[in-house]
């Protein structure tokens, strides 16, 4: 049957980046993968259209879909509006509203790339981590939150940290699962000595682990775990965290790797449906200049090809592809070094599509 693949561009080199992942597609649907494509409308480019950063259009056709391509969403041009309908708040009402609680981060180190990374390359190299984020829950989303004047007159800005058994032990069976398919440790990243919310999310975690015997599970607490991942990051094997613990931390193993440029991520359902989007921004600085790098967004469509379309030897090849392409020495500006290749936005998505077309002779 068909499988629906909406597509949102957003804002930034969003449009640029996704253009080259549909590229991909693209030619994967010339090879027989049966897709058809929709595209819509969020953030910003939304905002400027509608009036809103997530119309009800775009959330149809995401609703529709057996999974989403995402660019980015945001930039200066929208900094000044009113929180509710600023770009982001498009990002994080399509999260919600689908229901995509789970936030797969990999952190993986090409060994090609393993000068790019700001670590020494016996300290990366081979990295190969998985952030499991919780992303419809915590401190973005919890109530109340506000700003508000004192009666001495002086403003307060106030949010709430707020997590429930059910949705610890949600994202904690996902963690676990995954850590079945890999080396079989969890180590979960709290606060729990300060943080009551995530008091009971360590107890959560060691509850629901009694049905996990195979999988070990650790804790740590997030500032410990943020020294951890430069200190001694091949520690890990998969880490699960709240919504803003895993945002910072995965931020920080992606540039264990070399480059923000260079990692997807995956938001789930309870059903495998999936949005698919480069972890990195919207990128305004090096917008329209085909400089940013596609490879993130062309290896999100690997994600998606594996855990949404259940088509996981056409993701293996495509992640092959981006390898080859790496093995070739070309590189965007963000992961160039002396004697590589340094080509655009367009050219690597070409090259990736040569390598993926290579295949049939
Ligand atoms: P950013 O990730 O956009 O950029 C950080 C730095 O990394 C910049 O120097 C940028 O040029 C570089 N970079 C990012 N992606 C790159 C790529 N593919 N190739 C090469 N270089 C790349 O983060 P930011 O600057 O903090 O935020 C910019 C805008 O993006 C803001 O409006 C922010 O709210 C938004 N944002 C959106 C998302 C999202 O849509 N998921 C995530 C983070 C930030």
């Amino acid at each position: 049957m068909t499988k629906k693949i909406a597509v949102l561009p957003g804002d930034g080199i969003g449009p640029e980046i996704v253009a080259e992942a549909v590229k991909v597609l693209k030619a994967l649907q010339l090879k027989g993968l049966d897709i058809e494509l929709e595209y819509g409308l969020i953030g910003g480019a939304a905002y400027d259209e509608t009036g809103s950063p997530l119309p009800k259009e775009t959330l149809a056709i995401a609703d529709d879909a057996d999974a989403i391509l995402l660019g980015a969403v945001g930039g200066y041009k929208w900094e000044s509006l009113d929180i509710s309908v600023r770009p982001e708040k498009g990002l994080l009402g399509i999260r919600s509203e689908l229901n995509l609680f789970a936030n797969l981060r990999p952190a993986i180190l090409y060994p090609q790339l393993a000068d790019a990374s700001s670590l020494k390359a016996e300290i990366v190299s081979g990295l190969d981590i998985m952030i499991v984020r919780e992303l419809t829950g915590g401190i973005y989303f919890g109530k109340p939150r506000g700003i508000r004047t004192l009666p001495s007159g002086e403003k307060e800005g106030f949010n709430t940290l707020v997590y429930r058994e059910s949705e610890v032990i949600r994202i904690g069976k996902v963690a676990f699962d995954i850590a079945r398919k890999r080396q079989g440790r969890v180590c979960s990243v709290d606060k729990a000595n300060v943080l009551e919310s995530t008091e009971l999310w360590r107890e959560t975690m060691i509850n629901l682990s009694k049905d996990f015997s195979d999988i070990e599970l650790s804790h740590m607490y997030v500032d410990n775990a943020a020294m951890q991942l430069v200190r001694e990051p091949k520690q890990f094997d998969v880490m699960v965290t709240t919504n803003m613990f895993g945002d910072i931390l995965s931020d920080c193993a992606s540039m264990l790797t070399g480059s923000i440029g260079m990692l997807p991520s995956a938001s789930l359902d309870e059903n495998s449906k999936g949005m698919y989007e480069p972890i990195h921004g919207s990128a305004p600085d090096i917008a329209g200049k085909n400089t940013a790098n596609p490879l993130a967004t062309i290896l999100s469509v690997a994600m998606m090809l594996r855990y949404s379309l259940d088509e996981g030897e056409i993701a293996d090849m495509v992640e092959t592809a981006v390898s080859v392409v790496l093995d070739q020495g070309y590189r965007t500006a963000d992961i160039f070094s002396e004697g590589m290749k340094l080509i655009g936005t367009v050219e690597m998505g070409d090259a990736v599509v040569a390598v993926l077309n290579s295949n049939d002779r």
